[in-house]
Formats: structure tokens, sequence, C-alpha cells
């Protein structure tokens, strides 16, 4: 899926050598590349418009981290942009109403609809172990209310009989009420699909919307299919509500720009993706797997990830080397208390110092909230550099002024330095016992 904007992307990235942050003419000129990948890709033009804009934004400026070069960096930046637009929410199946809770299916001709509604049915009662009823409401295509129940029968799931003659609204009233009386947890509406938008069609799914009151309504869209699929996405949200997308024939060769249009234009999030013809191959719609494929480069962003855990690390380990020789400046603790706002505990810094459990369970009780830190990171960002190397020279004058600087009181900077005394003497029993060999050979 999505080779050809993989190709685009890489090309324009390759351009990008310089280092350090990202300057507004390399995002540019990066941008505009993406841009034209995009439109290529049959992305809607408000959507690429409005993606480009973002990701614009988060790129210039952005350092270029260690250990990579600049276009991998923007590749990034756009996967996480990407992620973003297609959404990041919560895209699990809406089965809460009264049951039997009604999922209705539409969508054009050959979307894939059947067979999305018979895999449904089967993810349904394998992962949540609900009671499935399958219904086709199809009574144009020849033999489509016959597949679906075939394929019910392949995924051991209840279908609706056939009534020959029976009109659609009539099947779903049937269907619900069979739903309610057989104890079904969920009902499976497989409408009828259309070649192209049709008005008649539209009404009819409207009709049977009316009477089902379906929890959700999914529209089933071939992700082969292109710009085309996102007029039809807008045509039955418009006309019908939709409140979720069903993507099929991911597993194919398809360039996908659609996908990423769909939700933008809609608000209605991918939920399923169909990843083959087998009645199982269905998969929860997950956005950073789809964007790294959209962008094909998976890997490079695994890479930044990495390069950006390397960083962190080594910070890690040179604050735990200078503590190891007993040095700890309220420089040091900044670093800390960034480190901890990062990993959400202090676990992970002293996890890297052998034999100081207890220090560390200390250090644990004293575990503060995010606000709190985030305030005692302001009073030391307050502080001149000398005095975050020598904090002994912070007298009343200089706490006043500190505490002026960060709009906090003198208390405020008297708890922050007495925390630091605290912490420092701790470390610099660390850094004794170090000396004494008693730490072992660590931090030399
Ligand atoms: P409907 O007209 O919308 O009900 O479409 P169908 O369910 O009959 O599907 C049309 C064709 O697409 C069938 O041959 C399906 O096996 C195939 N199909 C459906 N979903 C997928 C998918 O996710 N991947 C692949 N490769 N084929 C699919």
């Amino acid at each position: 899926m999505f080779e050809n904007l993989q190709g685009r992307l890489g090309d324009i990235f390759d351009k990008l050598t310089k280092r350090g942050a990202l300057s507004e003419a390399d995002v540019n000129e990066a941008m505009r590349e993406v841009r034209v990948a995009l439109l290529e890709a049959d992305v809607a033009l408000s959507v690429v418009k409005d993606f480009v804009k973002k990701a614009k934004e988060k790129a210039i400026g952005e350092e270029v981290l260690k250990g990579i070069n600049p276009g991998q960096m923007v590749i990034k930046i756009v996967h996480d942009c990407m992620v973003e637009m297609l959404g990041s929410e919560e895209t699990a199946i809406n089965l809460k109403a009264v049951p039997p809770v009604a999922i209705l299916m539409v969508g054009l001709q050959g979307a894939g609809k059947t067979t999305t509604s018979a895999k449904i049915g089967l993810m349904l009662k394998k992962k949540e172990r609900k009671k499935v009823l399958l219904a086709s409401l199809d009574i144009y295509r020849p033999a489509a209310q016959q597949q679906l129940e075939v394929l019910a029968k392949q995924a051991e799931l209840t279908s609706l009989p056939i009534l020959f003659g029976e009109q659609p609204v009539a099947i779903a009233k049937r269907a619900m009420q069979e739903g309610k009386k057989g104890g079904y947890d969920v009902v499976i509406l497989d409408t009828a699909g259309r070649l192209h938008i049709d008005e008649k069609l539209m009404e009819e799914v409207a009709n049977v919307r009316d009477v089902a009151k379906p929890a959700e309504t999914l529209l089933v869209t071939d992700a082969m299919m292109g710009q085309d699929s996102v007029n039809v996405a807008k045509e039955f949200n418009e006309k019908i509500g939709i409140t979720g997308i069903a993507l099929t024939r991911v597993d194919g060769d398809a360039r996908g720009g659609a996908a990423l249009s769909m939700k933008e234009i809609t608000g209605a999030p991918i939920k399923i993706m169909g990843i083959g013809e087998k009645i199982d191959e269905i998969e929860a719609f997950h956005a950073d797997r789809v964007a790294s494929r959209i962008l094909g480069m998976g890997d490079v962003v695994s890479l930044v990830e990495k390069a950006q855990e390397t960083i962190e690390q080594d910070k890690a380990e040179e604050l735990a080397k200078r503590v190891m020789k007993g040095q700890f400046t309220l420089e040091d603790m900044l670093e800390q208390l960034n480190q901890i706002r990062k990993m959400g505990d202090i676990d992970g810094l002293l996890g890297m110092l052998p034999g100081i459990g207890k220090m560390k369970k200390q250090l644990a009780e004293a575990k503060v909230d995010d606000k709190m830190i985030a305030r005692q990171q302001a009073v030391i960002l307050s502080m001149t550099i000398k005095e975050r190397q020598n904090p002994k020279i912070i007298k009343a004058s200089r706490r006043q002024r500190i505490a002026a600087g960060c709009g906090l009181t003198v208390q405020d900077v008297n708890k922050l330095l007495k925390q630091y005394q605290q912490t420092a003497s701790v470390m610099k029993k660390v850094g004794k016992m170090n000396k004494k060999g008693l730490l072992g050979k660590m931090g030399a």
C-alpha cells in the first residue's frame, strides 16, 4: 500500500543533509514536495493544505537529533502529523446501547460490505463474546442475501432467514425483532450496495436507519478507490450520517490518500481495516501503523524514536556518573526534573546506580506530581547559571529576585533549595560509597 508516496518522500528527504535545527527554507522545500506527493496520492486538496500547514509549523526550528539526518527528522514529524490527522482516539466499535445493538453497513457495491459484515460479526463473537445476528437487506443484487448466508455459516454465525420478496425496511424490522426475541447482543444490517450515489437507494438506507436506530453506521470503502471514495464518504455522511469507516483491501497495492482525507472530511474515524479476502482478515484501525505505511517509512520512524531514547539515556548516564563522583548541582537537578517529567518516575534514573535501594525508596517517597515538578523547574530556570552551579551564593536578596522572576514566593524558592540540599547530601553519600569501592566499578 502507498508505495508511490514512499518513493516520493524518500527522494525529497535525501536532499536534506544540513545539521542543526530545521530551517524554514529546508522545511518549505520538503513540504512543497510532500504537498505534491500527497496530491498525487489522491489526498483531497483541502486536507493537503491543512496537513502541510500543521506539519510545517511543527517542523520549523525542530532540533535534528543526534544520529539521524534532517530528512529522517522531517519524516518523523510528517508521520506524527499524519497519525494525528488519521485520529489516534479510541476506535472500537460502539456497542453502548440497549441490546440488540444495530450496526448499519453502508457503501458502494463491491466495496466489501457483505464480507466486512461477516468479518465484524466473527470478530465481535470471538473477541467480545457477543451473540451476533447477520441480516442482508440487499434485495437487488442477485444472490446477495445468499452470499451473506454462506459467509455466516463459515463464521458459525446466525443469519436472518431469507423471505423472498420482503422489502429492506421490513427486513430491518424483522431483524431487530428477531434480535430482541433471540437474545442477540448485536444485529448487523448489510444494506444494498450501489454503483454510484443514487437518491432512491439513499432514501431507503435512511428509512432503514430510522427503523433500526443503529449505534454504528459504518461506511465500507475500498482503500484502492482513491479520491472518489472521499466524495462517496461525504455524500453518505451528509445523507445518512456515518459514525465510522471500515477501510477494505488494505492488503492491496493502493495509494491510500483517501484514508487520510476521509477522516478529515467526514469527521468519522476509521475503525476497521480489511486486510484480505478471508473471513478473519480484519484488524482494528491503528493510526500509527497506517501512517507508517502511508509514508512507507516505519523503520525511519522507529529509528528516530530510538535516537530520542538514546539521548535521554546518554543524559541520564552522564548524570549518574557525576553523582558517582559526588557532584550534584542545581543544573543536574533541573536535568533530573526534566527526566522525571519525561519518564514519569525516578526509578529509571536511579536504576542505573547499583546498591542504593534504600535511598531510592527515600527519593521515591518524596515523589511529586507534575505540577510541583513544573514549579521546581520554574524556580531553577529563574536562577543564573552561576547560582545553579554554586547554590551557596543564593542569599536572601537573590531568593527574592528568583521568586519574582518565576512568579512564585520566596517560600517556594526556600523549599526547592532545601530539597536540593537533601538530594545533594544523598548524592554526596553515594559518591563517598563509590570512592570506597562500595558500589563496584561503575562511574569511575
Ligand atoms: P459488497 O458488494 O460491498 O458487499 O462487497 P463484497 O463483500 O461482496 O466484496 C467484494 C469482493 O471484495 C469480494 O471478492 C471480497 O472477497 C473482496 N474483499 C472484501 N474485503 C476485502 C479485503 O479486505 N481484502 C481483499 N483482498 N479483498 C476483499
